[in-house]
């Protein structure tokens, strides 16, 4: 296999699976940051010059599968169901795998996730081991391999650098990834700072035997040893909790990536959604995460479930941790705001709106007075306007109407005889037809412009040339169509 990094000679860490992953022996050549030197166009390079393998078909599945992390991902199932049908299942275990539950998928979602790979606050030595023997538990790989893997997902999301790309399907990104070879390496990402930690070194080294420990014998031990129900400790709390551990955390690359709304920006697929954060121990606002990924929190409103951050805050509070990260509110208000007007453009897109002067002629007052005998027209804030579909529509009658054809009502129309809703304007701007030459100091501009246009969501190269500042009030003579 060619290296990820093209002017270096050492090999990045291994592409393993679960169970496979290596027990400390590539420690200390990756204290220089894996992506030093590469080149600047480094997507488009690994893309083109890094060799994929063909694709798996019905032939070459057998010689493609994961066979270490498919065998563990479907015995630990398998035993919690033989579990449910023949193992009475006690309260006191139930408790037991619950509370593990949370523990050791908290070692993944607050250790692994938030405190390693992301480096979102700092933790003190004993809330470090405590995090890596926590993590250990959920055997879903060492920290070291499992954060790399994490930041080219943030780095790579959605390509194909991407080890979990969710482009590739739900499936895929939930467990396909883990057990189908990988056709190409993921991107390079550095985890050179956690090769210096000596907790993630201690953790790495001893994986193995911390995932025998912690996956099934601590949680064996614990039923056994207090109310004597070693057997239901293994299944309810060793595998069963395993199992549910495990799809809590591969929901955080499938669903979280599906199901849910974009907040904070719609560029890649991460969604947030509170069913994702139930399933998550709160990872599921997930949008918002890949938008602030240093961020110690998931949730950013109080009432959202995000455990894993009330966690870290409760560490804090203990000094166990320090640091929390948090990105700053002006810049999350920006993104909201964004996702928010783009939602009102679409709005605004499927609206109708008044001709744009531009488009309208300009006339004369000779001229205007001279048409207003072949049809009603009626000046308006230096607009002229057709009335004729609208005359026996008048609230006010018909008659408040003709006695204004070929008049300025701007007055009338403003209060003198009734003061008009913003719906009238809006509606009266839809019968504009022509400019009156000169007639636009006649009124205020906000007479001018219908209430439901004083706002509108512009796109950056729409800004200039506003129409009631242009050359359209320039002189000139024009007919009405
Ligand atoms: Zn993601
Ligand atoms: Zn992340």
């Amino acid at each position: 296999m060619s290296s990820v990094v093209p002017t270096r000679k050492t090999s990045p860490p291994e592409m393993a699976s679960i169970a496979k992953d290596p027990a400390g022996k590539n420690n200390n050549k990756d204290t220089i940051p894996e992506d030093l030197n590469i080149p600047d166009n480094y997507v488009a390079w690994a893309l083109k010059n890094q060799k994929e393998l063909p694709p798996v078909t019905w032939d070459n599945l057998f010689q493609n599968i994961n066979w270490i992390s498919l065998l563990a991902l479907t015995i630990t199932p398998s035993i919690a169901i033989w579990g449910v049908f023949n193992v009475k299942l006690r309260t006191a275990t139930l408790v037991w795998s619950i509370i593990y539950y949370f523990i050791t998928g908290l070692g993944i979602t607050a250790g692994y996730h938030r405190l390693w790979a992301h480096r979102s606050y700092n933790a003190s030595k004993p809330l470090q081991y405590f995090l890596a023997v926590a993590g250990a538990g959920a055997v879903e790989g060492s920290i070291k391999w499992w954060s790399r893997g994490h930041r080219a997902h943030h780095r790579y999301t959605d390509t194909e650098l991407d080890p979990y790309n969710a482009h590739k399907g739900f499936w895929w990104a939930h467990i396909g990834w883990m057990i189908i070879k990988a056709r190409r390496k993921p991107g390079v990402a550095d985890v050179s700072d956690l090769s210096k930690n000596e907790v993630v070194r201690w953790q790495h080294r001893w994986y193995v035997y911390l995932l025998l420990a912690c996956g099934f014998l601590l949680p064996t031990l614990v039923a056994g040893l207090g109310w004597g129900d070693w057997l239901g400790g293994f299944v309810f709390a060793g595998a069963g909790r395993l199992t549910f551990v495990h799809h809590s955390t591969f929901c955080v690359n499938s669903l979280a990536h599906w199901l849910g709304e974009t907040p904070f920006d719609d560029k890649h697929t991460p969604r947030d959604h509170m069913i994702t954060a139930f399933m998550t121990i709160g990872e599921g606002y997930h949008n918002f995460h890949h938008q602030f990924p240093m961020d110690y929190r998931n949730a950013i409103k109080w009432y959202q479930y995000d455990p894993t951050k009330w966690f870290i805050w409760t560490m804090q509070q203990l000094g166990l941790a320090s640091h929390l990260k948090v990105f700053p509110e002006n810049e999350v208000r920006k993104g909201q705001l964004t996702m928010q007007l783009k939602k009102l453009r679409e709005l605004q897109d499927g609206v109708t709106w008044a001709p744009e002067v531009q488009q309208l002629p300009i006339i004369s007052w000779e001229s205007f007075q001279e048409q207003s005998a072949k049809r009603p027209l009626i000046v308006v804030a230096g607009h002229i306007h057709d009335v004729a579909d609208f005359l026996d529509e008048h609230p006010g009658g018909r008659h408040l109407l003709t006695k204004q054809i070929g008049k300025d009502a701007t007055t009338a129309f403003f209060g003198g005889v009734y003061d008009h809703s913003n719906a009238a304007h809006n509606l009266l701007s839809m019968m504009r037809v022509g400019v009156l030459h000169g007639g636009h100091q006649h009124g205020l501009q906000d007479k001018a412009i219908p209430p439901s246009q004083r706002l509108r969501v512009a796109r950056y190269n729409e800004l200039t040339g506003s129409p009631y500042a242009s050359s359209a009030w320039s002189d000139g003579e024009g007919m009405l169509s």
